[in-house]
């Protein structure tokens, strides 16, 4: 099996069974985000303790890639302080939105598995949806995200 074929039985897997989708009852925050040109939709739920993620949920539908993208966030960022989510996500975006720079394999470790995503400039809203949705939970708890509204994505994808 190459890697190629690796990594699309990875992101297919986590598409078919994504993890972490039972619904928290009382979450520190959540946020929504859709990505309306592609018709994917997904909600992050948190549990915060003591400035650390120890439950994290989503609640979505929509393509493959954003599914499993979402799926994947949360088990990057389970058990992980809020200041070490925030680098990751810093680097995920820059790892899709090809940013040009290699991207931080430390930082991201499987989160690498999606790289190929900022070839796919169509796809690239789809794999931040669940991350966008994470950033919102953080920083503007129980805000709606709406991908077609955000500039800064398709802005800069294109170059
Ligand atoms: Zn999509």
């Amino acid at each position: 099996m190459d890697l190629k074929t690796l990594y699309r039985e990875v992101i297919l897997d986590h598409y078919k069974t994504p993890r972490n989708t039972t619904p928290l009852s009382a979450p520190s925050c959540e946020a929504d985000c859709r990505n309306p040109s592609c018709g994917d939709k997904v909600r992050v739920q948190l549990k915060l303790d003591d400035g650390l993620v120890s439950e994290v949920a989503i609640i979505g539908n929509g393509c493959a890639i954003s599914q499993a993208s979402a799926s994947m966030m949360t088990e990057a960022v389970k058990g992980r302080r809020v200041a070490e989510i925030e680098a990751v996500m810093e680097e995920f975006r820059r790892m899709v939105m090809g940013a040009g720079s290699e991207a931080d394999r430390e930082v991201l470790g499987d989160l690498m598995i999606l790289e190929g995503i900022a070839r796919l400039h169509a796809r690239v809203k789809c794999a931040m949806c669940g991350w966008s949705a994470l950033d919102a939970a953080l920083n503007e708890n129980g805000s709606d995200v709406n991908l077609d509204e955000d500039t800064e994505l398709p802005a800069s994808s294109q170059h």
